[in-house]
């Protein structure tokens, strides 16, 4: 076997160990070849670069800053804690990384329509938002039910001009949306770049999400040198489909840092999950003893993937990174720490990280942690105040 550099180029047949592929119907081979081509050849490309670079700094706001949190590591007990304010970015979150580089993708291959999926509507949103600052048609595909629970986040995408299409198969939430909108990138590819939300689905989405994150993982690195003076001891990230993780991961791969990707309990696939392939992708999931996908179940609808990515079942696999998981209760607690300590309300998804390190204190005393905070928790408070009430 060659020696494949840890988080590098999965090559053509887009394998992270024995995980990743392409594993779809004939139909969407070329489409999914021809991706990979002008992925590899845009990458390439100082003036694609230069140009997605320019968009990351004035609209979305990059570089995004990083906090050393004094109060919650010392209520911890002394550990030094930093947090990656992927929160601050617009939008609200890490995804605006990954849909500014598809969205400019498109339009280098003279696809003027995006169609994405969306479980709580965040990577819709993220979409639309990127189409409308291009000027490109959006069709967003959502479980039926999930649209009836996140009514504010459908109007948002309809007023950032996307159409919003409900996926009314199966269980009616994120993997059906999936399905949905794979199908009308098999019918409609022509005009069309199916902009996938997280580093899942075939080749070349995972490494090619990934590499659009890469530049958090880039960032946080040359921050932590200037805050610590070294890299951290830990870097912490959650993990639904795993792109935040990936993106924060990648920056420190080649370093002696532990990384630690963090799944909730009601859909830890790594943890609980078995290898199989589902949406294009050898990878674990849960799945029930006849092989079905199963559902995920959490407080955080963002982290509702009964999958994960590819590259880190392999991750996994290899042992460079372990994937412990948290349970509701305990993210419900880091929400309200962080937000009490800090005066960072977190999005529920990056709870989890702050919940694994709280768990953790005793072992990481005295040492460095840099958690990846994904988002900011506006969209959570309702929720969290029904909760708590
Ligand atoms: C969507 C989302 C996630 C989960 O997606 P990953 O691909 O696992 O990063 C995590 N945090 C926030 C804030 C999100 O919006």
């Amino acid at each position: 076997m060659p020696d494949v550099p840890v988080m590098g180029d999965p090559g053509p047949t887009g394998r992270f160990g024995r995980f990743g592929g392409m594993f779809v119907p004939e139909t969407l081979m070329p489409a999914c070849i021809e991706l990979e081509a002008a992925f590899r050849d845009a990458w390439g490309d100082e003036s694609f670069r230069s140009e997605l670079d320019a968009l990351l700094q004035h609209y979305a706001g990059r570089p995004s800053p990083m906090t050393r949190c004094e109060r919650l590591g010392a209520e911890l007990g002394g550990v030094t804690v930093l947090l990656k304010r992927e929160d601050l970015n617009h939008t609200g979150s890490h995804k605006i990384n990954n849909v500014l580089g598809q969205a400019l993708l498109a339009k280098r291959m003279g696809k003027r329509r995006l169609v994405a999926e969306t479980g709580a509507g965040q990577h819709g949103v993220a979409t639309a938002t990127a189409a409308a600052l291009l000027g490109q048609e959006c069709t967003v595909y959502m479980g039926e039910v999930d649209m009836a629970r996140q009514e504010l986040n459908v109007f948002r995408m309809r007023l950032l001009g996307a159409e919003v299409k409900p996926a009314s198969s199966g269980s009616r939430t994120l993997k059906d949306a999936v399905n949905e909108a794979m199908r009308d990138w098999v019918a409609t590819v022509e005009n069309t770049h199916y902009c996938l939300g997280s580093v899942m689905g075939p080749h070349p989405y995972p490494w090619m999400v990934r590499e659009f994150h890469r530049v958090l993982g880039i960032e946080a690195r040359r921050q932590s040198i200037e805050l610590l003076g070294d890299v951290p001891d830990v870097v912490v990230a959650c993990v639904g489909g795993g792109s935040n993780a990936a993106g924060i991961f990648s920056g420190f791969a080649d370093d002696r840092c532990e990384l630690v990707g963090v799944e909730p309990a009601g859909g830890a696939a790594v943890g609980g999950g078995v290898p199989g392939i589902v949406h294009g992708m050898q990878s674990f999931l849960k799945q029930d003893e006849f092989g079905q996908v199963e559902e995920a179940a959490s407080i955080s609808a963002g982290l509702d993937y009964p999958g994960v990515g590819p590259e880190h079942a392999h991750l996994a696999a290899s042992g460079r990174a372990t994937y412990p998981s948290v349970t509701d209760a305990e993210v419900i607690e880091a929400f309200q720490l962080l937000s009490r300590t800090e005066g960072i309300i977190p999005a529920l998804e990056p709870a989890h990280a702050i919940a694994w390190v709280s768990r953790e204190r005793a072992s990481l005393r005295g040492r460095s942690v840099l958690v990846n905070l994904s988002g900011r928790g506006d969209k959570d408070v309702a929720q969290m105040m029904e909760i708590l009430r």
